[in-house]
């Protein structure tokens, strides 16, 4: 008889397992607590797998051999707590497609920079002629690319909930890029338990295999010994003094201790910022690991762009740059933004706030900033925190009238930043429809 494994959750990764899961021979079987879109279903019926959607049916998916969990769903879910009381395996959809590809395995997660560093990582891979593909949370689920692809390589996003159900994956190269507080809700709100999802990722790695990391990140430091014993270690660090580990100095990034002589000025990093001169070092490092030469780790850095709404240059207009970083949801990553430039700076920002502490960036914000758009639907807390410290500060819900603002406001020289260290929901869809909503608006300008 077939082994029954199901799948919870229809999107993207749930069907590439599904897919995935019917050609090695399961039974396969998917529900989903809502609705399933339209292109899922066809390609489910094609494939004659079975689905359900508005609800799970307990007893049914309790008589699985192996249970496929999107990362969406939490452990709080009763049909999660009623698979785990029963002691079924649930696994992600990365463990999963793992058992079934040969290819050398690179895994990155952190707080933030994930899809930044696994896309550039993924760049210099395939600028250097590596047959490689890349999976996690952008495009195609690793699932559907292990059925379809025939790659060498993977370069895998891992959110810490896909590593929460991934047990035997085994990772050439382990990347850790910083830890910060986030998606608490999902942990008890327990830091430390977050810590120590993000950190589980050096446990997948190959004893022998390579362990990256921010060697500047208090949190990383505090479990790095244990948590990386019997890998090969190759931390960075912002650090001048750090110089027997990748560091930077004198604005060049040294990639130690594969060879002294490789070196990258920052300037010839196409991505910009001291965010990204981390990712850019992750990203190095990983790829040297995987054999790549040094002309080809340059040419990558020189070559990538980067995806859309992260810090991405919408346009110059009469010498002002319009840059869309609609993907700054935290405060954290504003802080890097507003650190990537040198000219004044013309702020939008707002949304909904997520317990945001703006004393964090009082200090940047009234060196660089000159003017502050809040746009959101309530813009109190960001008006009050700043209206002492930023020269002019101004407020609607009105996209348009923050954009003509802003060009108003901004001399030749100076940058127009949307970064809004919210979520987008009050005024908009997500994250991407803020930032196509300003870069069309930046274009009609
Ligand atoms: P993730 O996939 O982890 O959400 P992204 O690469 O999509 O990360 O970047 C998300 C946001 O975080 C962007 O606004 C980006 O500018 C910022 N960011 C990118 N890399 C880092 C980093 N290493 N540290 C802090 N912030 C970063």
């Amino acid at each position: 008889m077939n082994r029954i494994l199901t799948i919870l959750g229809a999107g993207e990764s749930g069907v590439g397992a599904a897919l995935l899961g019917k050609a090695q021979g399961y039974d396969v079987f998917v529900s989903d607590f809502g609705i399933i879109a339209e292109d899922f279903k066809n390609e489910l019926r094609s494939a004659g797998i079975e689905f359900e959607e508005n609800g799970h049916s307990e007893a049914r998916i309790l008589k699985s051999n192996l249970v496929v969990k999107s990362p969406g769903i939490p452990d709080t879910a009763p049909i999660v707590q009623a698979l785990r009381n029963s002691g079924n395996l649930i696994i992600s959809e990365i463990e999963f497609a793992g058992k079934f590809t040969k290819a050398k395995l690179i895994g990155i997660t952190g707080t933030n920079g994930k899809t930044t560093t696994t896309m550039l990582t993924y760049h210099i891979l395939k600028g250097a002629g590596y047959n490689v593909g890349m999976a996690g949370n952008v495009g195609k689920s690793f699932a559907r690319q292990v059925l379809t692809e025939n790659y060498d390589w993977y370069v895998l996003e891992l959110s810490s909930f896909q590593l929460d159900d991934t047990y035997e994956l085994k990772l050439e190269i382990g990347v850790l890029l910083n830890i910060t507080p986030d998606h608490l809700d999902r942990y008890d709100y327990d830091f430390k338990k977050y810590i120590a999802s993000k950190m589980r990722i050096f446990h997948l790695v190959h004893l022998g295999c390579h362990a990256v990391y921010w060697q500047d990140d208090a949190h990383i430091g505090e479990g790095i010994a244990s948590a990386t014993s019997g890998l090969n270690v190759r931390p960075f660090s912002l650090s001048g003094d750090a110089a027997e580990i990748t560091h930077i100095q004198f604005d060049r990034l040294f990639y130690v201790p594969f060879d002294f002589e490789i070196s990258a000025p920052r300037a010839d990093i196409s991505i910009k910022g001291l965010h990204n001169v981390q990712n850019a070092m992750a990203a190095g490092n990983a790829a040297l690991l995987a054999g790549v030469n040094k002309e080809d780790l340059l040419k990558g850095l020189k070559t990538f762009k980067n995806a859309e709404h992260r810090l991405e240059l919408v346009k110059r207009l009469e010498e002002v740059d319009y840059i869309n970083d609609s993907k700054a949801t935290n405060l954290d990553s504003v802080k890097y933004a507003l650190d990537a430039f040198d000219t004044p700076i013309v702020w939008i920002a707002g949304g909904i706030d997520k317990g945001n502490n703006y004393s964090l960036v009082e200090a940047i914000v009234s060196e660089k900033v000159k003017a502050l758009i809040c746009l959101g639907k309530d813009n109190t807390k960001l008006v009050t925190s700043f209206e002492n410290i930023v020269p002019t500060v101004k407020s609607t819900d009105d996209l348009i009238k923050a954009i003509r603002w802003a060009k108003e406001i901004a001399k030749p020289g100076d940058t127009v930043l949307l970064s809004p260290a919210c979520s987008s929901f009050d005024l908009f869809d997500n994250y991407e429809d803020r930032g196509n909503k300003f870069k069309e608006a930046v274009l009609n300008l």
